[in-house]
């Protein structure tokens, strides 16, 4: 390949031999059915190597094809292409008054690429942003496209899919009436005596920051909804002036806090889009377990709290519904998720990756699909109750394997 390409953080180079920006939809079926291996890339905005073709593959960027999004305001449902970034989806889908049930923290990332690592807001009731999707277009190896909605036995895996089923070309979303969203940030919530339950359940989408330095969280962000009901925070202080989550870092790259009512897409992330989201210089792990044992995971963090703090710029705790996606980290547990915005010193971070997944076996914790993780193949599949399924859809859609790459082979047969 002539050209470098990296990832956003820049920790991945990626190995392939072509990369090609098709501009219409033709070119793409045509580049698909030549039978060289293929990944499509993202925003690039994955940790590891998931988006990765291989030496001799092809890295397939939809960045060019046309960015559409047609809503349909009678159904409430819009259709978005393969390519486009939640920021513009988000634009457009206010303009008719509607709105998505949630977003992440930046609204810089692909849909596609999102809902294919099980990517979340947070929130009890919210799931991750793939279970507001109905119906997924793939294109498959010989560049014929097969439509999978729900109510198809195979939808399960059609979504939270790694990108190894094709290359997916549009997807229809859910929507509802558009609202307003305000953001309150509250500082030093003690871990002693944590409602968990409380706290997290406190509004709409609630996130806690540490940095581990100290037990407890320096940061508390809720996210109400103006159309659900206030309630108190009686567990800590607001905050005096607006606070970025990674400590040092300017809040005026953060969406607007203090209680000011705006609307939901404006909210919702942490991040403006207009501004680079987090630190940039940075690595990622994140781990999803089973909500009921939040105390005793944020306790088992905590034990090892000098080896975390000693390589973190910030921890972020979310909830995430069940879902029903097979390879979903929130696959039928209602989860806590544990994140970690690591130093971007890859040797350091390892280690205490390794002795954060060892605090964290006895909850079963399933890694965020587009972050660092050193969790053996065998120990995930372990925590996937639907992977054969999932291996065999990969088999019906895709039997030469056109799509798959080392990090599909490691999960699926490693
Ligand atoms: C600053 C920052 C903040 C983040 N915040 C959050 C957060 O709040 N919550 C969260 O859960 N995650 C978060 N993430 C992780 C991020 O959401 C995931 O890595 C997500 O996959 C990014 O989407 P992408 O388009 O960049 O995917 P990429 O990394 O480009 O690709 C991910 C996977 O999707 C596949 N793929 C992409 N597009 C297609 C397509 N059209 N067809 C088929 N396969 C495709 C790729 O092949 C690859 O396997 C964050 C990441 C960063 C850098």
């Amino acid at each position: 390949m002539t050209e470098t390409v990296t990832n956003w953080a820049g920790n991945i180079t990626f190995a392939a031999k072509e990369l090609h920006r098709p501009s219409s939809l033709d070119a793409l079926r045509t580049l698909v059915a030549r039978g060289a291996r293929v990944r499509v890339l993202g925003s690039g905005h994955s940790f590891n190597r998931i988006a990765e073709p291989g030496p001799d593959g092809v890295l397939l960027s939809l960045a060019a094809l046309p960015a559409e999004v047609d809503v349909d305001t009678a159904a409430r449902t819009v259709r978005v292409g393969g390519g486009v970034r939640y920021a513009e989806l988000a634009r457009r889908v206010h303009a008719h008054g509607l709105a998505l049930p949630n977003m992440a923290s930046l609204p810089h990332i692909s849909v596609a690429g999102s809902v294919a690592t099980g990517t979340h807001g947070s929130g009890v009731g919210n799931g991750p942003l793939a279970a507001a999707v109905r119906e997924v277009e793939i294109v498959t190896a010989d560049g014929s496209t097969v439509a999978i909605g729900r109510g198809d036995t195979r939808f399960g895996g059609a979504v939270t899919s790694l990108g190894a089923l094709g290359v997916v070309t549009a997807l229809t979303l859910d929507l509802e009436p558009a609202y307003d969203v305000e953001q309150h940030v509250f500082t030093e919530l003690p871990l002693a005596d944590l409602d968990f339950e409380a706290v997290a359940g406190a509004a709409y989408s609630v996130s806690l920051f540490t940095d581990w330095r100290a037990p407890g969280f320096r940061q508390v962000w809720l996210k109400r909804r103006t159309d659900q009901p206030l309630s108190g925070f009686p567990w800590a202080a607001p905050a005096a002036e607006a606070l970025h989550p990674v400590p040092g870092m300017p809040a005026v790259n953060c969406t607007e806090q203090f209680g000011v009512p705006g609307p939901w897409h404006e909210r919702l992330p942490h991040f403006r889009a207009e501004f680079t989201p987090s630190s940039g210089n940075e690595l990622q792990s994140e781990y999803l377990l089973g909500r009921e044992h939040a105390v005793d995971i944020l306790y088992a963090v905590d034990r090892i709290r000098d080896a975390v703090a000693g390589v973190l710029q910030t921890c972020e705790v979310r909830t995430v519904a069940a879902d029903e996606q097979w390879l979903s980290p929130a696959h039928g547990r209602d989860s806590v998720a544990v994140h970690f915005t690591w130093i971007e010193d890859a040797a350091a971070v390892l280690p205490v990756v390794r002795e954060l997944e060892a605090a964290l076996e006895p909850f079963a914790p399933r890694p965020h699909w587009g972050k660092v993780f050193t969790t053996p193949p065998a120990a995930l599949r372990a925590r996937y109750p639907r992977v054969d399924d999932f291996r065999s859809l990969v088999r019906e859609l895709d039997p030469a394997g056109t799509f798959t790459n080392a990090f599909v082979r490691d999960l699926l047969d490693g």
